[in-house]
């Protein structure tokens, strides 16, 4: 599958710097919509398909620039939701991008299982250069919410040898960021995390 960094990419919200949504610092971005519904999901702002609250419409392109504008000071990128497999092409051109060209680590957390995005063409291609996915709905009764898990019942799936377990187990279940009067709370054990 060809991907162009001109594919448009609904995107909720961003973090240029965090220590708790993967090993070492990354530049996180929360994608708008997800369809999947999971029970006592906690971002019911990031489900609606639109742009509308405060998301904006962006292009794989534009978001790869701010990154790499950044890489000296990054050890990867990781992408959340709302559910990112829901724009699999903008996810595959960013992905691409920041792989080809900054050689950042890649973490995707994702609704759809492992099965359901291997046997999904488009969404196969969105991880092609991802080095882990995070797989699986989030089940609210098997609430973990650390190592980049929300529920136990998600998956690890190491696509490639950049991120083992200890790496994981030793990511901070919470962050506090403070920049110019706006409090960021974040990492899995945030209020309002269940991806
Ligand atoms: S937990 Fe994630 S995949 Fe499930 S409904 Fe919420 S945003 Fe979607």
């Amino acid at each position: 599958m060809t991907s162009s960094p001109r594919v448009p990419w609904r995107v909720h919200a961003v973090l240029p710097r965090s220590v708790a949504n993967g090993p070492g610092t990354r530049y996180v971005i929360w994608s708008q919509g997800c369809a999947l519904g999971c029970s006592g999901c906690f971002n019911p702002e990031t489900h609606a398909q639109s742009d509308g609250g405060g998301a904006s419409v962006r292009t794989a392109g534009d978001v790869a620039a701010d990154v790499l504008a950044d890489a000296a000071h990054l050890d990867g990128v990781t992408l959340t939701g709302g559910e990112p497999l829901e724009q699999p092409a903008a996810i595959a051109a960013f992905c691409a991008e920041v792989k080809a060209r900054g050689g950042l680590g890649v973490i995707v957390l994702t609704g759809f299982t492992r099965r359901e995005i291997e046997t999904d063409p488009a969404r196969a291609a969105a991880v092609a250069d991802a080095d882990l996915v995070v797989a699986g709905r989030y089940n609210e009764r098997l609430r973990v919410a650390r190592g980049l898990r929300g529920s136990s019942n998600k998956e690890y799936w190491m696509r490639t040898d950049r991120y083992g377990p200890d790496d994981l187990a030793a990511v901070p279940e919470l962050e506090i960021t403070i920049t110019a009067g706006t409090v960021t709370v974040t990492g899995m054990a945030a209020p309002g995390r269940s991806l």
